[in-house]
């Protein structure tokens, strides 16, 4: 199998460079009998591989032994690190947790459920060689149950590549790889991490999907119903915002107060020409208050516009964030530095 990712990171290098190959981020909230078969099904496949690797399970607050099991797992494993949470955040807040302490140059995220299959992993690498920044699984074949969980994750996969304009057909399969260097520029909130591929595109990656195994649920069971729609729909607003406005949110408010403004302000102009030049009635007119609706709000989303401005300055500046992201520099052959 072909599979050094970068070149500088050739395997044979591996052994004095810090840096590992793989990490396998793997969130776990109350899968304490899935939890060996994982291990076993992990390791067994990227031994094989010859890779280096970490698998990080990152314990989300499991209540049923898991905790225990992963802290005695970790003390006969030399492969595995294990990130206890102080309580249940979520499995975006775990993936975030597991993408932080992730070392790997490639981070490969995973269910603790065993309904994603580790054998789909090094294909995943393979389709990264090509050239992508990111490889999100395709649950071709979904096993869950038909009316609460396919029905509205088709709805959602749809709304979302709308949106979005990634078009994917399964942004809730957690079987996904990523290049480090993407994921370092990525924030995670909410229920966001199904939507790593929209936020990865708004940081210009290259996204492909891979048709990827898929088996039902044969311990434990899912942690999620119906209501997780609602939030990704919500969710899925933020994204729309991020992506649209991100950079210059009074482009856009600015733009609609100003108008409500002015036809607020002609309305204005125009009843009071009734009133002062014709002495005509005007209080008793829906255009009055049309007129007055108009203007208040201009004035709002015109204010708004330039507090949406000054918020994502400080959200870029904050943080030290560029509003472009470098794929690459190439810089000239011989002395680089005589370019400068
Ligand atoms: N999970 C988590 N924290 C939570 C809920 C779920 O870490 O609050 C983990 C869970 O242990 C599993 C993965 O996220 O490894 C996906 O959860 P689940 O299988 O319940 O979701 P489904 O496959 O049904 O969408
Ligand atoms: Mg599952």
């Amino acid at each position: 199998m072909k599979t050094v990712l970068r070149p500088d990171y050739h395997s044979d290098q591996f052994a004095s460079a810090l840096q590992l190959n793989l990490s396998i981020i793997v969130p776990i909230y109350n899968e304490v009998e899935c939890i060996p078969h994982l291990l076993d099904q992990v390791s067994q496949i990227l031994k094989a591989s010859h890779l280096s690797y970490e698998i990080i399970c990152v314990d989300d607050g499991s209540t049923d032994g898991s905790t225990e099991l992963l802290q005695q797992q970790a003390k006969l494993r030399k492969d595995l690190r294990v990130v206890v949470l102080r309580r249940n955040y979520g499995q975006t807040a775990a993936m975030a947790a597991g993408f932080n302490y992730a070392r790997g140059a490639v981070l490969i995220t995973l269910d603790g459920d065993l309904q994603n299959d580790p054998a789909d992993i090094p294909q995943m690498l393979t389709k990264l060689e090509e050239g992508y920044d990111l490889v999100s699984g395709w649950r071709k074949d979904r096993q869950d149950a038909a009316l609460t969980r396919l029905l509205p994750s088709r709805i959602a996969n749809w709304l979302i590549g709308q949106v979005t304009g990634v078009k994917l057909h399964d942004y809730g399969c957690s079987l996904k790889a990523y290049r480090s260097e993407l994921v370092a520029d990525l924030n995670l909130y909410g229920e966001l991490h199904r939507f790593l591929p929209a936020l990865a595109f708004i940081e210009g990656a290259r996204i492909t999907e891979m048709p990827v195994r898929h088996h039902a649920r044969r311990f434990g069971q899912s942690k999620y119903g119906l209501g997780r729609t609602f939030r990704v729909l919500m969710d899925l607003f933020t994204i729309f915002f991020m992506k649209k406005f991100l950079t210059r949110p009074m482009h856009v408010f600015g733009w609609f107060g100003l108008i409500s403004m002015l036809l607020g302000i002609v309305l204005g102009v125009y009843l009071s020409f009734l009133k002062l030049g014709l002495d005509q009635s005007i209080g008793d007119r829906p255009l009055l208050i049309l007129a007055v609706v108009l203007f208040l709000t201009g004035v709002q989303l015109f204010s708004f516009g330039l507090l949406a401005e000054l918020s994502m300055r400080t959200y870029h500046e904050s943080q030290g964030r560029p509003i472009y992201r470098v794929r690459e520099v190439i810089e000239p052959v011989g002395n680089p530095k005589s370019a400068l």
